[in-house]
């Protein structure tokens, strides 16, 4: 079996290139392209100093033996290494590469270069990883929603969550959630979602999905509150569910027009989304159109990178940050952020608008880098 590797360094006006590896059986390089494009206007946004770049692969970690997952890493470092560098470009996880992926690829470049250096982010604590950068994207992404709701009149507290995903990004946006008051009824994979009127058990989604590896029946299996719905032999999502703030964290295209009005015709506030690009065009046009408070992936899931940039600060300085001084800087970075793409979206006319004003604030100091460097 040969698997295709691939790496965009799409901009490096601002810093480093910098976004994640995916390792998913759908990756392509149009995929990747899109997530780098996306990542630089992210990057940006996060006010730190990161360019952007995507990367990753069509082998499918899924089912395979740790053996067999650290020789592709080893495979893939071995030709990625070349153009990966502290200074250069610092890749980190997504889709498929989780801790596991990036240390046996962090080994390899160490092996290959003899360098110790935060060539790559979301390292394990014992060798250079930030406290906090698990739980960065889903914290982040309940810091901003809760903002983006205060801002127009609303407390987070007290409102029913319908997430999607059941991985990295949407088991800490469930757990974050629940801290701030919220009750999150769902969660989803790529073949059912589960539907927990009591509130989804945190410790129960960890231990089957990061512990066993194991599919959401077994949440199922071990929780008599909760109903489990094959997405093919039902053809229904988790969007059916009514509530009053929608994330989708699993992946692209995952909430389209259909949902979109069924969100809508159920009452939905806010949506705001964790996974890249998780709301087709027309959905999020639907979603502006009829009131619904909508902040995009670039600015709502930014908190990952942000604090994969703060773990790239630690290494350099060679010190360790404590949880709680991570996780306040990330909640000031994702409040930052809200504001600007508020701030943005005033300043153009477009009052409410936070897509518009994400990729304004995102584009301009990216553009105002590029231009005072010259034509180079
Ligand atoms: P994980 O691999 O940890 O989890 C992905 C989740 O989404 C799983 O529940 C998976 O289900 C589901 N999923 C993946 N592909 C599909 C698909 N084609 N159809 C339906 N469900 C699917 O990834 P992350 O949580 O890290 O990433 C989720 C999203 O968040 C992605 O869009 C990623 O780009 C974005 N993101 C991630 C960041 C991070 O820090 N990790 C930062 C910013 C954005 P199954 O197990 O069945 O495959």
């Amino acid at each position: 079996m040969i698997n295709n590797g691939f790496r965009v360094q799409f901009n490096s006006a601002i810093g480093p290139y910098k976004g994640g590896l995916r390792l998913h059986p759908s990756v392509n390089l149009g995929i990747i392209k899109f997530l780098g494009f996306e990542q630089i206007f992210k990057n940006s946004l996060t006010g730190l100093p990161i360019g952007g770049g995507k990367g990753g692969s069509d082998f499918d970690p899924k089912g395979k033996s740790d053996r067999e997952v650290m020789a592709f890493c080893q495979s893939f470092i071995t030709e990625l290494y070349k153009y990966i560098g502290a200074d250069t470009d610092v890749p980190a996880g997504d889709i498929g590469t989780g801790a596991r992926e990036i240390g046996y690829m962090y080994g390899q470049y160490k092996r290959l270069t003899g360098l110790y250096e935060g060539v790559l982010t979301g390292k394990g604590l014992t060798y250079g990883g930030s406290l906090a950068r698990t739980e960065a994207t889903g914290y982040g992404l309940l810091y901003l929603t809760e903002e983006m709701l205060k801002c127009n009149g609303h407390d987070i507290a007290g409102k029913t969550v319908v997430v999607s995903g059941s991985g990295n990004v949407a088991i800490y946006a469930v757990q974050k959630a629940q801290q701030l008051g919220a009750k999150v009824v769902t969660v989803s994979d790529s073949t059912g979602w589960v539907y927990d009127p009591e509130g989804i058990d945190v410790a129960l989604l960890k231990e089957v999905k990061e512990v066993k590896r194991a599919r959401l029946t077994e949440y199922a299996a071990a929780r008599p509150s909760a109903q489990y719905h094959d997405k093919a032999s039902e053809g229904t999502n988790q969007w059916i569910i009514k509530c009053d703030v929608a994330l989708p964290c699993a992946t692209q295209n995952e909430l389209n027009l259909e949902d979109a009005k069924t969100l809508v015709a159920n009452g939905v506030m806010a949506v705001a989304e964790g996974a890249n690009m998780p709301t087709t065009l027309e959905a999020t046009k639907y979603l502006q159109e009829n009131g619904v408070l909508f902040c995009p992936g670039k600015a709502a899931n930014a908190g990952g990178v942000a604090t994969s940039a703060l773990e790239m600060s630690q290494n350099s300085e060679r010190l360790s940050w404590t949880f709680e001084e991570v996780d306040s800087k990330l909640k000031n970075i994702m409040v930052n952020i809200f504001h600007n793409l508020d701030a943005a979206a005033k300043k153009y006319g477009m009052d409410g608008d936070y897509v518009a004003g994400a990729n304004i604030a995102g584009f301009l100091k990216v553009a105002e880098a590029m231009t005072a460097q010259g034509i180079v």
